[in-house]
């Protein structure tokens, strides 16, 4: 099943990263798409996984595979 859209509710579009929380570390880590749904995961677009922010006294990590060739 390729038919993976963005989590947020609002958002039609394709999802390309996942985002998981990590809560023992405060870390929110964006990566590539999840080749399956977790329960921890969140599925996201281009656009959303580039705008995300984590909430305070969290730290972002991004893997590098996001937005080549744009
Ligand atoms: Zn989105």
């Amino acid at each position: 099943m390729l038919d993976r859209q963005c989590s947020k509710s609002t958002c039609q579009r394709e999802a390309v990263a996942t985002l998981t929380y990590v809560y023992a570390d405060s870390m929110a880590v964006v990566g590539p798409l999840a080749p399956e749904r977790s329960p921890h995961g969140f599925d996201l677009c281009a656009d959303h996984a580039d705008r995300l922010s984590a909430p305070q006294g969290w730290r972002v990590v991004r893997h590098q595979t996001l937005g080549t060739g744009r």
